[in-house]
């Protein structure tokens, strides 16, 4: 078994589309960034890729790079996935805690659990996907940005 821990934060910005977690949600604002910014999936990348050694999602997919621009997050994962089973190594499961203000995010929960596992390629029973909001504190409280904590179990 291989433990890893990841966290991103992206800007929320008036004309972006709210994509967490691979499902689209109505929200006036929308995380920021050269790919879709999708934060929890960001967050849960760089728990895979620590767990298993790897780097981070920067190192590879720059933002430098033109072919992650607007990037869909969930094709990015499925990349990641792909880069572990070729080192004989899977997803045991996964723990994801977004952390924003608004949007309410309870309704969709069971939507991004299953779009998590479908990438991952496990049941969703091992994934959990739980929001909170920081009670109006900080930068998630004044909706300047959403956080994302994520912490996976590999199997070797
Ligand atoms: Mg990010």
């Amino acid at each position: 078994m291989r433990i890893g821990h990841g966290y991103d934060v992206h800007r929320l910005v008036r004309g972006r589309r709210c994509v967490l977690c691979g499902v689209e949600i109505p929200f006036e604002l929308g995380p920021d960034g050269h790919s879709d910014a999708d934060v929890p999936v960001h967050a849960l990348m760089d728990a895979m890729l620590g767990a298993a050694a790897m780097g981070d999602i920067g190192r590879l997919f720059p933002d430098t790079d033109d072919a992650y621009k607007d990037a869909d997050s969930i094709m990015l994962l499925r990349e990641v996935v792909g880069r572990l089973h070729d080192r004989g190594m899977r997803v045991s499961n996964a723990d994801i805690t977004i952390i924003a203000q608004r949007p309410k995010l309870r309704p969709y929960i069971d939507a991004m659990c299953v779009r998590l596992a479908d990438a991952l390629g496990i049941e969703p029973e091992r994934v959990n996907v739980k929001a909170t909001t920081e009670e109006g504190l900080g930068f998630t409280g004044a909706l300047e940005g959403i956080a994302a904590h994520a912490v996976v179990l590999l199997n070797e």
